[in-house]
């Protein structure tokens, strides 16, 4: 198996982040709920896309990209996040993003605004016109580019979240659980990976956010990172514990989420948002409730960000 760090990376962020207890939750739900802190990776207003783009961007350097693409729904996290370090390494980019969700200049579409960044709404939901539309474009342009998928969820981006396991096995706790959303797939099949490699006897939850398949797309993403690394590993299906969070549908809160941002804003003064993390801690609310978490557990919610999109969020 080849090491991570053959894997060249940019240094976008600042790692490792914190891992604190939630002292007021564990009291609450009888076990010991700590969080990751990758809502601080330390650019733009943070977030587990961070941990991705240090791969993806290398990899587009590398390759002498001059024009990075990117796609996502219209307050993609990932999309800001892409427009920030693209700026930050010396990079154009152009934002191809989807005309589902709020498209007015609020949240992400606001802070793209203040990065100055080429935004282009796309009028189809399909991702394979969308990365037509790229071809398009960048051979009009006649300069090198690179093409990160929606989420940046492919063997490589997903690599971001094996070292974050990788990061977690260094910080000196061990957990029984780690739970963490799952929207385009890379971070809940990167952290899965990552665990039976660094983390063994640690379950990983995906809580699905979005309409999958997710039990498709998570081995698959996991075969394809650990064949990148030229890991031998058997991928199965406990290796990637899957539960149904989205409610209404992507992007559209839920009662289960906005009643988890209020409980974690309430007891630990911390900021999830509706549309990832609120739902995914609902999801850790739920398997409390269910007694999947013995008392004396140590069970590790990972905080992927999402604030940028927090502000063009209608809450009931
Ligand atoms: C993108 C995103 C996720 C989901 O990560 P995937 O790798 O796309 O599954 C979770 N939380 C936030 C805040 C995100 O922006």
């Amino acid at each position: 198996m080849k090491s991570l760090d053959q894997f060249p990376k940019l240094p976008l962020g600042i790692f490792p982040t914190p891992i604190q207890k939630l002292e007021n939750i564990s009291r609450l739900l009888h076990t010991n709920v700590y969080v990751k802190r990758d809502d601080l990776t330390g650019l733009g207003l943070g977030g587990n896309k961070v941990r991705k783009l240090e791969f993806l961007l290398a990899d587009a350097k590398a390759k002498g990209a001059e024009v990075v693409f990117t796609t996502g729904g219209a307050q993609s996290n990932h999309a800001m996040l892409t427009a920030a370090a693209a700026g930050k390494v010396g990079m154009e980019v152009i934002l191809l993003l989807k005309q589902r969700g709020v498209t007015r200049c609020a949240g992400n579409l606001l802070l793209e605004r203040i990065l100055g960044t080429d935004v282009r709404f796309v009028d189809t939901d399909d991702y394979a016109d969308i990365y037509a539309e790229m071809d398009r474009i960048g051979e009009a342009l006649g300069k090198p580019y690179y093409k990160i998928p929606c989420g940046g969820s492919n063997a490589l981006g997903t690599l971001g979240y094996v070292d974050c396991a990788r990061e977690i096995a260094g910080q000196g706790m061990d957990f029984d659980h780690i739970v963490c959303a799952e929207g385009s797939g890379g971070t809940m099949a990167g952290m899965a990976l990552g665990a039976k490699l660094f983390l063994p006897g640690t379950k990983v939850h995906g809580m699905m956010v979005d309409r999958g398949p997710f039990d498709r797309i998570t081995p698959a993403l996991m075969r394809e990172a650990a064949a990148l690394l030229g890991a031998e590993v058997e991928i199965t299906p406990e290796d990637y514990l899957l539960r149904d969070v989205c409610g209404p549908g992507y992007a559209i809160p839920s009662e289960a989420g906005n009643a988890a941002v209020s409980l974690m804003a309430e007891q630990e003064g911390l900021f999830l948002d509706p549309v990832y993390t609120g739902k995914a801690f609902g999801g850790l609310l739920a398997l409390a409730e269910e007694g999947v978490f013995r008392e004396d557990d140590q069970v590790l919610f990972l905080h992927s960000g999402g604030a940028g999109g927090l502000f063009a969020v209608e809450m009931e």
